[in-house]
């Protein structure tokens, strides 16, 4: 909404020039959009100095203070030698600290005492616009940056604090994001002049939040890492490139849908590619044969049976599909029904199990999702609460995890010793590994390099957390406690015996096996997904131990009888769906992602209704289904996966300062242009025969006899067609209009909003004509919701239009209504000052005036109707009025209207005029 945000253009290698723009345009919490979508960067720029200087104030330039100018010209200079920044624990003045959170400013400022003032930025300060046009491939990939009203408030609570202070400290989360919260903060702040010469500005960051690592990581402080912040913003642009230019395709080829985004779209095509897998797998019939041994003759209650399978038969092994049917099975079991069986031998295997690493972002997610059944995103929530901090019992608050967002294995060694310690304290120092053990894992960029998780302080037992955490969190905590003792632990030992039972000339051979833990080790403490597998319940425990001791009396040569016998028929079983937790791995494994990414790409497929989970799996939608063919058939780089890996691999090059970031998506940029042209040029009967060829099967399973016929002209054939109207996929007759038979409606849009609004009216619908030009005034659907139009689309016209898509019941709208709509923008008149118009503009929310650049919203007028207000346009006046400077007062009307609760600049007050 245009009155709750400042719009700021940002092109950050000009940050000096861009400084002297908000000098002059911005104004604390006033609203003002300071970039006209028409004017490029540079000339905005040269405009806005040149105006600010003719008013008298020089831009900023020359009083740089030497840290002001570190951070000015980051964007430049990578090499630039950082100087050591002096210690900042304890304070010799006044310092500001600021980080996301409330809770992490709370437990940081409980620890830091009353030299130092924490405060939250409650998250970045500002973003990417969310329309169209905020990143801009051919002005160098300037980038329109907006702020919301909330973030106003926190970014004024600093700039009060920092009045007086000797220290500024970023101390956001540490990586990519955190860092570019610390820059976008710092940006903010010199736009507002809010940096003192005499002010120090430093990038600290805490891996943990307890109070000897805060107060250490204070004595490490440093610059902003640019190349950080370039990975992020080459990251922000490339998945905004992305999905702007797609979004608009998508919407004018398959009504309904939206672009997924750039990692997303990788991860739908790997759930998709799986449900293609499944759709052509066929089954393939086998049989088995399995016999149980007994050592005595005939059943008796007391004889062990030995549970054995075929692996031999008529002197050649057995693979899976040995034996394709049941005559074949039947054959074999009258052969081994008359013979003799005895021991061949017997071999006996000792494994050792090594314990398994220490959690990352990952492996976090997937073992929670396998053991607890969370979400990515809860998991990630919960671990973020655990990481901000908690009050604990004894009143003191402390973060009880470490960062959750990392994929390093590294444990530090002091908390490597103190693991070992306890291990040796609760478990014997037999459990306890020999030394530290100590995880490796190549990583591009030390800079980016985390700890692994675990907890901050291992002697706080998840025991002691019993209450003061909720049931899930302690539920998370326990598993990341338990995982970290056991990657200081001993290896597992299991003992495996096999033994082979064949008749006289061993023809016919089975294999009994059997395995059970010799040395528990680090599964004391911690059971990985294979260990449940070995030790299984008590009873069933019991069971395998006797058979494992039964197994290993066994010598060569005993006779042993067959008492049992099943022929048993399979069919091989389809590749199974991707759970969450295995498409987490899956990415993991193809590079695809990064920690901050798996749990907001799970989110996102679903919000979309691309993807539907049902019992923990991941089942694609139809819709999904259609994005993604029609994705990789036009834009094969957005779905492939290699490509998509690469990308991530190219942004960590980019935050290793290896790669240049705006060549990288200058790069992407041609490219993906050139599709873009393409596909615009693509015609919907083309994408529907791609659809149709890619699912054609599907598309047609409902059909009785599988003859496409049109049953009502007899004629036609039944196709696959995209609906012209609305966003409904449908089956119907190819002789349309001459046959209408549809039959067949396939799942558009779930949405139930749209889906009433659907009903009500066939879109676009003409609302008649208008009474000037005798052109139709049509009501249209686009990808940005519902607007009108004058005229229909021809070539070499550009209708009028005007966006509706803030009125719920588009369908009430009259031909009046529309005809009112559409005179806008109006003309007031030419300004007193320059001559330039002053314009009256439909907005979100009311009216706007706009003028050159400037755009002011015209506040509510209460019950004074639309058509009024043009009428009174002109003829407004501001009256600065001694009790209450912020009210404008309209003369004729003589309605009295707040016009802000903040200061307005004299110049917003004679724009109105
Ligand atoms: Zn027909």
């Amino acid at each position: 909404m245009l009155e709750n945000q400042v719009l700021l253009l940002l092109s950050h290698c000009n940050i000096l020039t861009n400084t002297a723009v908000f000098q002059n345009n911005s104004t604390g919490n006033k609203p003002v959009e300071a970039l006209d979508s028409s004017v490029s960067t540079k000339s905005q720029s040269k405009k806005a100095t040149g105006s600010s200087n003719k008013k008298g104030k020089s831009p900023k330039v020359a009083n740089e203070s030497p840290k002001k100018q570190t951070v000015h010209t980051m964007g430049k200079i990578k090499s630039l030698e950082q100087r050591p920044l002096k210690k900042l624990y304890p304070s010799s003045g006044k310092s500001v600290v600021v980080v996301e959170s409330v809770t992490k400013a709370k437990v940081i400022q409980g620890y830091l005492g009353d030299m130092y003032e924490v405060l939250p930025s409650y998250g970045h300060v500002r973003d990417l616009a969310g329309r169209s046009g905020s990143v801009r491939p051919d002005d160098d990939f300037s980038m329109v940056w907006e702020v919301p009203s909330a973030a106003w408030t926190h970014l004024k609570s600093i700039k009060v604090a920092l009045g007086g202070a000797e220290n500024l400290i970023l101390a956001s989360d540490p990586d990519r994001e955190g860092e570019a919260i610390a820059w976008h903060i710092i940006e903010m702040l010199l736009q507002q002049d809010a940096l003192h010469k005499d002010l120090t500005v430093a990038r600290v960051v805490f891996h943990e939040i307890t109070e000897s690592s805060i107060k250490s990581a204070l004595d490490a402080p440093r610059e902003i890492d640019v190349n950080l912040v370039h990975a992020y913003l080459a990251r922000r642009a490339l998945d905004y490139l992305i999905g702007f230019n797609i979004s608009p395709l998508l919407w004018r080829k398959l009504p309904g849908c939206q672009s997924a985004g750039r990692v997303q779209s990788a991860a739908l095509a790997l759930i998709c590619d799986r449900e293609m897998e499944i759709d052509e797998f066929k089954p393939q019939e086998y049989w088995t044969v399995e016999v149980e041994f007994n050592r005595k003759q005939g059943s008796s209650m007391n004889s062990k049976f030995f549970p054995s399978y075929l692996t031999h038969f008529d002197s050649k092994k057995l693979n899976q599909f040995s034996i394709s049917s049941h005559t074949e099975a039947k054959a074999i079991e009258q052969e081994i029904n008359s013979l003799e069986f005895k021991v061949i031998g017997s071999k006996r295997n000792k494994m050792r199990k090594n314990p398994p690493t220490p959690y990352i972002t990952s492996t976090l997610q997937q073992d929670a999702a396998n053991k607890l059944h969370f979400s990515a995103m809860y998991t990630m929530k919960l671990a973020q609460r655990l990481y901000e901090g908690v009050q604990l019992s004894d009143g003191k608050a402390a973060g009880l995890i470490t960062y959750m967002r990392t994929d390093g294995l590294h444990v530090s060694d002091e908390a490597a010793k103190d693991i070992r310690s306890l291990v040796a304290e609760r478990y014997g120092s037999n459990l306890a590994s020999d030394g530290v053990r100590k995880y490796f894992k190549k990583v591009k960029n030390a800079q980016e390099a985390h700890e692994a998780i675990r907890p901050t302080d291992i002697q706080r037992l998840p025991s002691m957390l019993a209450g003061v955490l909720d049931e899930d969190s302690l539920k998370l905590y326990t598993l990341i406690w338990s995982r970290t003792m056991a990657c200081q632990m001993e290896p597992a030992t299991i003992d495996q015996i096999q033994v082979d039972i064949g008749n006289a000339n061993e023809s016919v051979v089975f294999r009994s096996t059997c395995s059970g833990v010799e040395f528990f080790g680090y599964q004391a403490v911690y059971k990985d997904v294979e260990a449940k597998a070995i030790r299984v319940d008590e009873n069933e425990g019991n069971e395998r131990g006797e058979v494992f001791k039964a197994l290993s009396s066994l010598k060569a040569g005993d006779p042993l009888y067959l008492s049992l016998l099943e022929l048993e028929q399979h069919h091989t079983l389809p590749p199974s769906r991707y759970s969450e937790g295995a498409l987490v791995k899956k990415l993991e494994e193809l590079g695809i992602g990064r920690p901050s990414t798996y749990a907001i790409t799970m989110k996102v497929l679903q919000d979309r209704n691309y993807v539907t989970v049902k019992n923990r799996v991941l089942y694609p939608e139809f819709r999904g289904r259609m994005v993604s063919a029609f994705l990789s058939h036009h834009f094969s780089e957005v779905t492939d996966y290699s490509f998509t890996a690469d990308m991530e691999t190219e942004l960590d090059n980019v935050s290793a300062g290896l790669t240049e970031w705006k060549g990288l998506l200058k790069d992407y940029w041609t490219r993906f242009s050139m599709y873009c042209n393409r596909v615009s040029n693509v015609h919907i009967h083309q994408v529907e025969k791609m659809l149709e060829k890619k699912f054609g099967d599907f598309l047609f399973s409902f059909l009785p006899d599988k003859s496409r016929t049109c049953p009502s002209c007899m004629e036609g054939t039944l196709i696959f067609k995209v609906s012209r109207f609305g966003s409904g996929y449908f089956i119907g007759c190819d002789q349309h209009p001459k046959c209408k038979y549809i039959a067949k409606m396939l799942d558009g849009d779930d949405d139930e909003e749209v889906a009433s609004q659907d009903k009500t009216f066939e879109e676009p619908k003409a609302l008649g004509l208008s009474p000037g030009s005798s052109e139709k005034i049509l009501l249209k659907n686009g990808p940005y919701g519902f607007y009108l139009q004058l005229g229909e689309d021809r070539k070499g016209y550009l209708p009028k239009r005007a966006s509706v898509s803030h009125i719920k019941d588009v369908g009430s709208i009259t031909l009046e209504d529309a005809l009112e709509l559409l005179r806008y923008p109006v003309t007031l008149g030419n300004h007193p000052n320059d001559d330039h118009p002053v314009v009256l503009k439909l907005a979100k929310n009311g009216f706007s005036i706009r003028h050159r650049r400037t755009i002011a919203p015209v506040p509510k007028m209460g019950n004074v109707p639309f058509k009024l207000m043009e009428t009174l346009g002109p003829k407004i006046r501001i009256k600065k009025r001694r009790q209450n400077p912020y009210m404008y007062r309209e003369q004729r009307c003589s309605d009295i209207v707040t016009l802000h609760d903040t200061p307005l600049k004299e110049k917003e007050f004679s724009l109105l005029v």
